[in-house]
Parts: C-alpha cells; sequence; structure tokens
C-alpha cells in the first residue's frame, strides 16, 4: 500500500466509531441480536432451495429416493452433463452418455433419449397404455395432471 494510500484508509477509519462493548456474535436476520433456528431456515428457504410455482406432490407408494428424484427433475436440478458444465465443472463432453447423440439434459435424459422413449413405449406395451411421446417435463407434468383430473370427476 502506498503513502497516499495509507493515508487515505487511515482517514476513512477516522470516521469509524467503536463502541465500548465487549466483542461478541451477533445475529442480524431478524435484527434482534439472538440466533434463531427459524430466521436460519428462512434465508435457507429464501436463498437456497430452489423455488418453484409447481406443487410437490410426494407419493407414500414410492420410496423416498423416487420422491426426491422426481422433485428434482421437477425442479430441473439434476445432476445432468450440461448443468454441471453450467456449473463450471470440467465435462469431456455434454453429450448423453447412453446415446452419445443428443445433449445430456433432464429431458433429454427422461424423456428424448432413445433409451428413454424406447422404454416408456415398452411401459407402455407391458400396461396396455397408449403413452403419447412426450419430449419435456414440462408436457409430462401436463399430461399426468389431465390424467388426475379426468380420475377425479
Ligand atoms: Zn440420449
Amino acid at each position: 500500500m502506498g503513502c497516499g494510500k495509507w493515508e487515505e484508509f487511515a482517514a476513512i477509519l477516522g470516521y469509524a466509531v467503536l463502541s465500548s462493548v465487549i466483542d461478541r456474535w451477533r445475529w442480524t436476520k431478524l435484527g434482534l441480536g439472538d440466533f434463531v433456528v427459524s430466521s436460519a431456515r428462512s434465508i435457507i428457504d429464501e436463498y437456497i432451495l430452489p423455488s418453484s410455482n409447481m406443487q410437490t406432490r410426494w407419493s407414500s407408494l414410492a420410496p423416498i429416493k423416487v420422491n426426491v428424484l422426481a422433485w428434482r427433475l421437477a425442479i430441473n436440478k439434476l445432476a445432468t452433463k450440461v448443468h454441471l458444465y453450467n456449473r463450471g465443472r470440467v465435462v469431456p463432453s455434454i453429450l448423453c452418455g447412453v446415446c452419445d447423440y443428443g445433449i445430456e439434459s433432464t429431458d433429454h435424459l427422461f424423456f428424448g433419449c432413445s433409451l428413454a422413449v424406447d422404454l416408456m413405449l415398452e411401459v407402455g406395451r407391458w400396461w396396455r397404455l397408449d403413452i403419447p411421446t412426450i419430449g419435456s417435463f414440462l408436457s409430462w407434468h401436463m399430461l399426468f395432471e389431465s390424467l388426475r383430473r379426468k380420475k377425479n370427476y
């Protein structure tokens, strides 16, 4: 730090007012000073957890890991190659590891990849259902919701 910078720094510090209170930790989220778990949770909810206007649906019939996978799929937060690349991770290729053709996004892996499409056709044949070709989670979600509405009438 040059001499001019030091004088500038000292001048800025000259405006600082220090209190005589002993140093201590202070939680300032709500401005009360004391740490409260609920305020920490609200910070996590507000700044870290992804938000979505899509209602989370948990199935008691499916294992928790399946529910978590479906939730992460719904909010597009699965660790696909595209997401890893976008986060700055070194990814040798963003092409799908299954077909080596499409870009490995959530929609491709679950709805666009030839393996996913073939698997969906086989499940449809097995259950004797006419499952339409779906290209994205949003399309699947809309189809699923329309089926739920029909069932409730
Ligand atoms: Zn693929």
